[in-house]
């Protein structure tokens, strides 16, 4: 095959993806980029808005709502520890250097730029530097490693996350089709941290107001989310994300009252309580692979 044939396999791959009947996780060619701060927005009051710019943004790929990348961060002793670069691959040090996962919530070719969307809070690494950080600083991005691609073939779907998750249930809504159906459920602290969303008509919005309680905490999200009826027979999928304790009775929800098949939902705990740097992976079900790749996750 030709460089340029292998160079857009995985678009090939996507789009088969797209025209088939199950969701399935694409690997795409991985790089490590040296960025540029461009500027910093908020978004409501619970997002800080990282605009990212430069030349190292040439060639970015994002392809699916739920696409995100590491953000690499330079060690306590202030050295940097970067992952190589291996064919499509990149191969990376041991111990694996500091880093936090984000979601790719806007990539702009023509500008050359990437949002992501930050929920500060206290004492976090991420959410520290990315509440003093300047435009003009570096910020070295590795992926998006690969994406789950969803073809759009349910009758319903059911979007529920926290305000780690509200960028990708942000991406979700405004990539489905219009006449997609379905509802979305976002837990923030009050109105001030809704966003303005594309969502198409037949999907059903509902911001749930936590108050003063902390975040991760209370069963508002789990009680609100159970009391949805699918339609019988009727194709659901079901994408969950937020603090992995919150988040786990719906995974039970998921499987034993609903019985989705297992291709038909995808859950994971962006965070935990009192966990830095948290990684979901090792917690749930393997995915559907596509044959004989790496699994994305591990960049
Ligand atoms: C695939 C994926 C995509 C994600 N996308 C986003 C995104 O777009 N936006 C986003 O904001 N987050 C996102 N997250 C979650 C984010 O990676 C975690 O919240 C991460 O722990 C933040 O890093 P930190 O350095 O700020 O805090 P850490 O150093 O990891 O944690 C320090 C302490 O803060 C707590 N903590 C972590 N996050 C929060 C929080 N949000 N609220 C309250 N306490 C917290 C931890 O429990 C810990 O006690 C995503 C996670 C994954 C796996």
């Amino acid at each position: 095959m030709t460089d340029a044939g292998d160079r857009h396999r995985h678009l090939d791959r996507i789009a088969e993806v797209r025209e088939g009947d199950v969701p399935k996780k694409v690997r795409y060619p991985i790089r490590v980029r040296e960025t540029e701060v461009v500027r910093s927005t908020m978004v409501g009051t619970g997002l800080l808005r990282l605009t990212l710019g430069g030349p190292g943004v040439e060639g970015f790929e994002s392809h699916s709502p739920i696409d995100h990348v590491k953000l690499i961060f330079p060690e306590p002793d202030g050295s940097l520890r970067l992952p190589e670069p291996n064919g499509d691959m990149l191969r990376w040090p041991r111990p694996a250097p500091v880093s936090r996962q984000y979601t790719v919530r806007r990539h702009d070719p023509v500008a050359g730029e990437i949002d992501i969307d930050i929920a500060p809070h206290p004492g976090g690494l991420a959410s520290d530097w990315a509440q003093a950080v300047k435009p003009g600083a570096v910020a070295h991005v590795a992926g998006p490693p690969g994406g789950l691609i969803v073809p759009h073939v349910y009758d319903r779907y059911l979007l529920v996350g926290d305000i780690t998750a509200l960028p990708a249930v942000a991406c979700w809504l405004e990539q489905l089709p219009r006449d997609a159906r379905g509802w979305a459920f976002v837990e923030v602290a009050d109105a001030s941290e809704e966003i303005p969303l594309s969502a198409p008509d037949g999907i059903e919005v509902r911001w749930l107001h936590r108050g003063d309680r902390p975040a991760g905490t209370g069963d508002l999200m789990e009680r609100s989310v159970t009391a949805v009826t699918v339609p019988e027979g009727e194709r659901l999928y079901a994408w969950i994300a937020g603090e992995a304790g919150q988040i786990k009775p719906l995974r039970h929800w998921v499987r034993d009252e609903l019985r989705l098949p297992r291709t038909d939902f995808d859950i994971t705990g962006y965070w935990k309580r009192g966990v830095d740097n948290f990684d979901d992976e090792h917690d749930h079900e393997p995915h559907h692979h596509e044959p004989h790749h790496h699994e994305p996750h591990e960049h």
